[in-house]
């Protein structure tokens, strides 16, 4: 485990290093070292057309990255940073191709966790893509960056991530060109909304919804095919395969659904009573089930979510059980983000 002031060194000097954030680690290089860019791709086995998000500490930091913003885009900016929202702007000339993926555009975040802004105000800005190999769950501790680079892998440790899911990534200019020559980014498509969310997050879009019309990017099936092999796509990371563990991901809808289970797996839940009773723990428990509750606590969900996936995988448990909280009568900003996730690793994308 590094210091701060090791990390610093290490990152000027071109070297990649894994850092918190507040919503998962990231595999961090200086945003201006081309070379420590091309290492985070090759260490991640990140597709080269998989753009970064730049990270920066201080809103000057961003004067380098981005033309002037709109309106909107500074009133987001006031109310959500330091936090897990990146926005997608008009990219500056000097941005290097390696971190847009040579987009038109360029995506910012300011995180929300003082360790980590320390470190940016010490470093200048970093580039920091979630600090997994590509495919796995993304690490929501440092434990998690360890299991997936090596036990000896640079690591500035700040902790478990207080959020444990990506950060929301939006734009607030859907018709703007994102490639050369592009009127607008899905060919035929024109977005109608003032905000359109490319992954949905902590930030959630009813939050938004004060700033303006709110629209998630979901690319219709027979498009989704085509950005598998294509790459037009305002947000490429859309069509790559994500967050999956390798143990099948099912929605638990009931106690009766439970007594045709064969295998023992993990059995992940928000709620503890009712609707799972005291014979339903005691079932569980007899058939080798990993039970893990989190008192109806959404946030303690979402923090332990990509934990459970990849405790799955290490116990070789072949199937995740999640309480199907797609009609849960709480709400919660962070609802729309962990079904998002938990969707993907259902379907596998
Ligand atoms: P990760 O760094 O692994 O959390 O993924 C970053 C996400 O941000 C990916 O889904 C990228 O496609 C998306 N992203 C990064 N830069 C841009 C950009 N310029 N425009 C749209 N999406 C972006
Ligand atoms: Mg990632």
């Amino acid at each position: 485990m590094l210091s701060t002031n090791e990390a610093v060194r290490r990152l000027k000097q071109g070297e990649v290093v894994a850092i918190p954030t507040e919503t998962v680690y990231g595999l961090a290089a200086d945003a201006s070292k081309l070379l420590a860019i091309q290492q985070i791709f090759t260490l991640k086995q990140r597709p080269s057309d998989n753009p970064l998000i730049i990270h920066i500490g201080c809103m000057n930091q961003l004067d380098e990255f981005s033309k002037p913003m709109t309106e909107i885009e500074l009133r987001i900016i006031k109310k959500f940073w330091p936090g897990p929202l990146t926005l997608v702007l008009p990219r500056k000339k000097n941005v290097l191709d390696a971190i847009t993926a040579g987009l038109n555009t360029v995506a910012v975040r300011m995180p929300n966790h003082s360790k980590c802004l320390n470190l940016l105000q010490k470093t200048g800005p970093l580039v920091a893509p979630s600090a997994n190999l590509s495919g796995t769950p993304s690490p929501s501790k440092s434990e998690h960056v360890l299991s997936d680079f090596g036990e000896n892998f640079p690591v500035l440790d700040g902790g478990d991530c207080a959020i444990g899911i990506e950060s929301t990534v939006l734009t607030c200019r859907p018709n703007y060109p994102t490639t050369t020559g592009q009127q607008s980014s899905c060919a035929s498509r024109k977005f109608q909304s003032d905000i359109l969310i490319y992954r949905p997050g902590a930030i959630s879009a009813e939050e938004l919804s004060e700033f303006g019309s709110v629209e998630y990017y979901t690319p219709s099936h027979s498009i989704k095919d085509t950005l598998r092999t294509s790459n037009v796509t305002p947000s490429p990371g859309l069509k790559y395969r994500h967050y999956a563990p390798k143990a099948t991901v099912e929605w638990l809808s009931d106690v009766e659904q439970l007594e045709t289970l064969r295998y023992p797996g993990v059995i992940f839940l928000l709620d503890k009573t009712p609707p799972y009773t005291q014979s339903f723990t005691d079932k569980v428990v007899k058939d080798g089930y990993s039970l893990l509750c989190c008192e109806g606590s959404w946030k303690r969900f979402g923090q332990l979510l990509y934990d459970t996936f990849r405790m799955a995988d290490k116990e070789n448990y072949t199937r995740i059980f999640i309480q199907d909280i797609r009609k849960h009568v709480a709400t919660s900003s962070l609802k729309d983000a962990i079904i998002n996730r938990i969707e993907k690793a259902i379907s596998g994308h």
